[in-house]
């Protein structure tokens, strides 16, 4: 068995058939401890012993059976892994020049002869020994050197890398979007510093498939489902999803994620992006919404004109047509009575449409403005119950106001507008009962808020309403079915405008339960506020000054207003002829002004005890023509009149200076009694 080469021993192989050649060497060279003799007995064995040791030397022996020794030479310097190690041939019988070159051709190094002189074999061996020795060392130096320097690389590749990776984490973290980077299988194995930030996941939290749980859950699944198909098919994947924040809170991002490949093109990393939309997307959104709002409030606004059309024709068409009968000198007195009562009903009939319409308009608008007014609440439902006495005794039906809780006495409310829905909804309750009763319950509330309400449950024994009607009739124009209006009459505007009229004064209406055939109930609330005891001692005498103020009624009076000069300004010729007409048996003198310029003049130039002072004219309005008139010095009253019953009109008229307010169309009573309490 070979001796296996070592670092330090010096491997010398030593070649000859003959035994006692080999013994010979082995015994003149093992004196040296650092001598490994390998031993072989023919050229083949040699060369096969070569690749397992590190030879310094060869001691070949020429004269061999099969491959003698130069043969043998020739061999192992074709081989480059072995050309370099030096032969020394040894031989007895060839000496002669042209063995010897024959020998330094084959690859010898030296020669020795035999029988040789052990110290010259000695010392040869010991030349290339330590030749051998040096060339190791220098070759372990270099390759030690080499180590060394592949080392440095490999540490200056791994600093590169390292700062490399350092800035682009940095980049990444400066990016005001989430960066991410996941395997090829979908694992999250970086995220930037934002991701953290948002969703206030640590990187253990995240990695892997821990982000899922940062998806908004309602589209968890939609999401992950195209993801995966990325996945697979190695596809661009974008999207846009809601991602959880670390208050719970969830934000719109647009998610992308490209394949990061191999120089084979295989999927290696995907490199994601989500960049936060939310505020375009709610803007978006909000923009598709107001255009959808503003799409179905045109086709409202078309639908409400065709009604509102439709509705106003209506009673016009009859007013148009009886008054030709009126102009029909063939037609009886009789007959003629009976049409101007027509007349008048579908005049108020159009009256209370333009106001109802006119009502919801501002609601819807937002314009509404509701007052404040110190109510004494049994005074109203009084006057209330008062109005509809009559048409519910008409009818022989029972009307019924019960206080189911105590009662404050006074309370602030709009009291025009509570009357108003009061008078809608248990107007429609005896409307539509034909038979039994109408019952109203009134409750005071003061609710968990503190807010105090008035609530009235009216309930009727009328015909009801099917199931189908029940959301209907609360929008403007609808009434349960298309006969309601030939039975029973009406707009089908009363429960949309009390339902705004009660929301706008912090309450409701609804139908609380219908069954066609056995009666209603429909439930009013509103909120309403407490007066302070001050408040109500105010309210008290206010109300006794006004009843000692009023003039006694006067409709009986002859010529009340006897002497008195009133300048009517008014440009409608029919309005002018229609208060002459009113005022033609008080004893009143009227002059007219047919426009606001004309009224000034008039007005500085005679003495009038009054004014009337109507509001809508060309050139200069009523309000101008009146601010004028007070700047002048004017101090005589004027009396305005306009079109609607707004709070705002009213309010708008006392403050440029009227000192009083007439709503068209205007009555006859009112007229005298406004102009006498003005005049006296
Ligand atoms: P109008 O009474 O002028 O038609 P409303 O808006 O007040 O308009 O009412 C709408 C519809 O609701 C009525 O036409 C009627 O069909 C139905 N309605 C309202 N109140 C009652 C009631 N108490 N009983 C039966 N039906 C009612």
């Amino acid at each position: 068995m070979p001796k296996p080469a070592t670092n330090r021993s010096i491997d010398i192989l030593i070649v000859d058939d003959r035994e006692d050649g080999l013994i010979v060497l082995d015994a003149l060279l093992s004196e040296n401890s650092s001598y490994n003799l390998v031993k072989a007995s023919s050229g083949a064995e040699a060369i096969g012993l070569l690749p397992l040791y590190d030879f310094s030397m060869l001691l070949l022996d020429v004269q061999m059976p099969g491959i003698d020794g130069f043969e043998t030479a020739e061999i192992i310097r074709r081989d480059s892994r072995f050309q370099h190690i030096p032969i020394i041939f040894v031989t007895a019988i060839n000496k002669d020049e042209r063995y010897v070159y024959r020998g330094y051709e084959a690859g010898a190094v030296d020669y020795i002869f035999k029988p040789f002189d052990p110290v010259i074999l000695k010392s040869k061996v010991a030349v290339f020994a330590e030749l051998f020795k040096q060339n190791r060392t220098i070759r372990q130096q270099s390759l030690q050197l080499a180590e060394r320097e592949a080392l440095e690389h490999r540490t200056y590749i791994q600093s590169l890398e390292l700062e490399s990776l350092r800035r682009y984490r940095n980049l990444a973290d400066a990016i005001p979007h989430m960066v991410l980077r996941a395997s090829a299988t979908g694992h999250l194995e970086y995220h930037n510093r934002q991701w953290s930030a948002y969703t206030g996941m640590t990187s253990e939290q995240s990695y892997g498939t821990g982000w899922h749980n940062a998806l908004d859950p309602h589209n968890l699944n939609d999401v992950l489902e195209f993801w995966n198909r990325s996945i697979t098919g190695g596809d661009r994947y974008e999207t846009e999803c809601r991602i959880r924040g670390k208050e719970g809170q969830l934000r719109w991002f647009w998610v992308k994620a490209e394949a990061e490949r191999n120089k084979q093109g295989e999927v290696i990393a995907w490199l994601g992006t989500c960049t936060d939309i939310h505020d375009r997307k709610i803007a978006e959104q909000k923009l598709i919404e107001a255009q959808q709002n503003a799409e179905a409030a045109n086709d409202a606004k078309t639908h409400f004109l065709a009604n509102m059309s439709h509705e106003i024709r209506t009673p016009l068409n009859a007013i148009i047509g009886f008054t030709e009968v009126l102009h029909d000198p063939s037609v009886s007195f009789e007959e003629k009575m009976k049409s101007v009562s027509i007349v008048r009903r579908n005049g108020t009939q159009l009256l209370k449409i333009v106001d109802e319409i006119l009502d919801i308009s501002k609601v819807e608008a937002g314009g509404l403005v509701t007052e404040k007014v110190n109510t004494d609440l049994m005074q109203l439902l009084g006057e209330i119950k008062t109005l509809l006495t009559g048409m519910a005794s008409k009818k022989k039906i029972g009307l019924t106001f019960e206080f189911k809780t105590g009662i404050p006495p006074r309370i602030v409310t709009d009291s025009t507008r509570l009357r108003q829905i009061i008078l809608n909804i248990v107007g429609n309750a005896i409307k539509f009962t034909q038979k039994g009763s109408v019952d109203m319950q009134v409750r005071f509330i003061t609710k968990m808020d503190g807010k105090c309400y008035l609530s009235f449950e009216v309930m009727d024994t009328g015909v009801g309403i099917d199931a189908s009607s029940m959301k209907k009739i609360f929008q403007p124009f609808s009434q349960a079915d298309s006969s309601t209006t030939r039975l029973y009459g009406g707009t089908g505007l009363g429960l949309a405008l009390s339902r705004r009229l009660a929301r706008a004064m912090g309450g409701d209406v609804l139908l609380q339960r219908s069954k066609p055939g056995a009666g209603s109930t429909f439930l009013i609330e509103v909120e309403v506020g407490l007066p302070t005891a001050e408040e109500n001692l105010a309210a008290a005498e206010a109300a006794d000054t006004k009843s000692e103020d009023r003039p006694p009624y006067l409709a009986a009076a002859e010529f009340p207003l006897q002497g008195k000069r009133i300048l009517l300004v008014e440009d409608a010729e029919d309005n002018q002829m229609l208060i002459s007409q009113f005022l033609s048996r008080t004893g009143a003198l009227i002059d007219f002004a047919n426009n606001g310029e004309e009224g000034v003049r008039k007005a500085l130039a005679g003495e009038y005890e009054v004014i009337l002072m109507d509001i809508q004219m060309p050139l200069i309005d009523g309000y101008q023509a009146t601010s004028r008139l007070r700047r002048a010095g004017y101090d005589r009253p004027i009396i305005a009149l306009t079109a609607h019953a707004l709070v705002e009109e009213r309010e708008k008229c006392l403050s440029i200076g009227c000192n009083g307010h007439l709503t068209k169309p205007i009555g006859r009573q009112q007229l005298i009694e406004s102009l006498v309490q003005h005049t006296s």
